[in-house]
């Protein structure tokens, strides 16, 4: 459903990352792992074309976002992001956080609007934040409406990066738990984050990047249990 081909990009003179390709299957977790400014977040960001790449081809449900006439905002309601930090909307409550892109880009009647944010309030264990402004949730509540916002548009891929390294470690549970219940019903997501037992439990692939490309990949088990490279092994080692 993902194909990276000979993925590039320098931002001035520093090439982030060079000749990245990697396929990634529908309802399938890939957990991107590597060190500091390797290339995670970058990598991710070319997804959606919140990076411009340099060359190479991103080609998602057939539609090659490096083609010219490929249209940025309909890349982008297909593939839902979540970050560290949530960015929700302030003055707005949970809910008009949630309703708010489904309404404006789908053009969704606000009564339907507002029954599918009910609906992922629900499934993130926050009905009761509904009227609620962000300021008064915690971190973990706020993380749990910023999923909840991404999947409003009903993304056929959901992006996360590093989306508990922010939080207090009491609130990281929960974070992720809502993410483990995404990928037991079969959302397609590529995950950067640090937490290894993540990683273990829910992924299906692991991606090792270091320097801007893609050491080594495997189902977790293999690349945690007998990493080949050893650029890996030093990395792991650090980690694990
Ligand atoms: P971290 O684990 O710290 O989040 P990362 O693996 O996500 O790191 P990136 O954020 O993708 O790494 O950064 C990779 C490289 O690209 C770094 O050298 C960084 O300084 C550079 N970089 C990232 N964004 C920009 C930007 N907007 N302008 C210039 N350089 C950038
Ligand atoms: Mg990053």
């Amino acid at each position: 459903m993902i194909s990276v081909r000979h993925l590039s990009k320098a931002f001035g003179s520093n090439t982030v990352l060079s000749d990245i390709s990697v396929d990634i299957n529908s309802r399938e977790v890939v957990v991107v792992i590597g060190p500091s400014g390797s290339g995670k977040s970058t990598f991710l960001r070319c997804l959606n074309l919140l990076e411009q790449p340099q060359g190479g081809d991103i080609v998602i449900e057939g539609v090659n976002l490096m083609d010219t006439k490929t249209r940025i905002n309909e890349v982008r309601t297909e593939v839902g992001m979540v970050f560290q930090q949530f960015n929700l909307f302030p003055h707005k409550k949970v809910i008009e956080n949630i309703m708010l892109a489904p309404v404006q880009v789908r053009k969704w009647p606000v009564e339907r609007a507002r029954q599918k944010a009910l609906e992922l309030l629900n499934k993130v264990g926050l009905a009761e934040k509904a009227e609620a402004y962000p300021a008064s949730l915690s971190g973990g509540q706020a993380q749990r409406v910023a999923i909840a916002r991404a999947l409003a548009m009903e993304p056929k891929i959901m992006l996360f990066d590093e989306p508990t390294s922010a939080l207090d470690p009491e609130m990281v549970g929960e974070v992720l738990a809502v993410m483990k219940d995404l990928a037991r019903e079969g959302m397609t997501m590529v995950v950067v984050t640090h937490e290894m037992g993540f990683a273990r439990e829910v992924g299906d692939r692991v991606l090792f990047m270091e320097q801007g490309a893609i050491v080594e990949e495997g189902p977790p088990e293999e690349l945690f249990g007998s990493p080949q490279h050893m650029r890996t092994r030093e990395f792991l080692s650090k980690v694990l």
